[in-house]
């Protein structure tokens, strides 16, 4: 068994690609600057005992998603599960202050990468089109109900995207072998809110938040690689919420 991860260097990628190699997994991840992290997570995933691949792809980019494809298949096989993770935040501001530049930006990364992602997944996974079926998890965010107000509005809706993405696929796919499910994690404990927040917002935000803390990488990994496994059979066109009640 075979999972591709973008965004697999670091965050909930990471704890993903540890714990999918834990569940007996070979892992190839994606990574987009952070060459240093991804062989570190290359060398964990080793150390489990599973076979793990890391590829460089800037999935922001027309043509990533199908080198990415390309190359993990070449090093690993066939891709059975697709966790479909690498997104980017940008500076908290209200929409009215924020520079187009960064809007584009943000789109061709967690909305145009991450359908192009899919699409390259549903023309190599289904068993009507020759792959071996499996499963897709796409990561969302609490923001996609949230709407994420004087913070990033602009990642609210690319994740409403992804949900929406979600339930599509769910469908097209169904027949074909393959599960299509998301994950919608609140504020965890990752470097992502350096991008935005410039800050350890996860730290700060835990005690006014339901569980009186904000959540760790290996608790969204749990759910992420439920939805991957068998265990998950029925279940696709879920927006599974790993957000501590908020
Ligand atoms: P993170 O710690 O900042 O890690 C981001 C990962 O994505 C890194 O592996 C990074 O690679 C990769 N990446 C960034 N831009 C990329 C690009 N253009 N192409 C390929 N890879 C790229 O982020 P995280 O917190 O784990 O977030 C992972 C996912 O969860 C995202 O979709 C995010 O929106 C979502 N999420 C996070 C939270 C949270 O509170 N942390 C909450 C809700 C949803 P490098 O190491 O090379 O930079």
């Amino acid at each position: 068994m075979h999972v591709l991860i973008t965004g697999g260097s670091r965050g909930i990628g990471a704890a993903t690609a540890r714990l999918c190699a834990e569940r007996g997994w070979d892992v190839t991840i994606n990574y987009v600057s952070n060459a240093e992290a991804a062989a570190k997570v290359v060398a964990e995933v080793e150390a489990l005992g599973a076979r793990a691949a890391a590829v460089q792809a800037d999935m922001g980019e027309l043509g990533a998603a199908e080198a990415l494809f390309d190359a993990a298949e070449a090093a690993l096989g066939p891709v059975k599960g697709f966790v479909n993770n690498a997104g980017v935040v940008a500076k908290a501001s209200m929409l009215a202050d924020m520079a187009p530049e960064r809007v584009k930006r943000l789109i061709d990364v967690n909305v145009t990468g991450a359908i192009l992602a899919l699409r390259e997944a549903a023309r190599r996974m289904p068993t009507d089109r020759g792959g071996p079926g499996g499963s897709i998890v796409n990561v969302s965010s609490a923001a996609s109900r949230l709407g994420s107000p004087a913070t990033y509005v602009d990642y609210a809706a690319s994740k409403g995207a992804i949900d929406t993405l979600t339930i599509g696929m769910a469908q097209e796919l169904g027949r074909s072998g393959v599960r299509v499910n998301c994950v919608r994690p609140g504020i965890v404990e990752t470097e992502i809110h350096m991008d935005s927040h410039g800050f350890d917002r996860a730290a700060k935000a835990g005690p006014s938040l339901p569980m009186g803390r904000a959540g760790r990488p290996e608790e969204i990994a749990e759910a992420i690689v439920w939805l991957l496994s068998d265990a998950a059979s029925y279940t696709s066109g879920a927006l599974l919420d790993v957000a501590g009640g908020r």
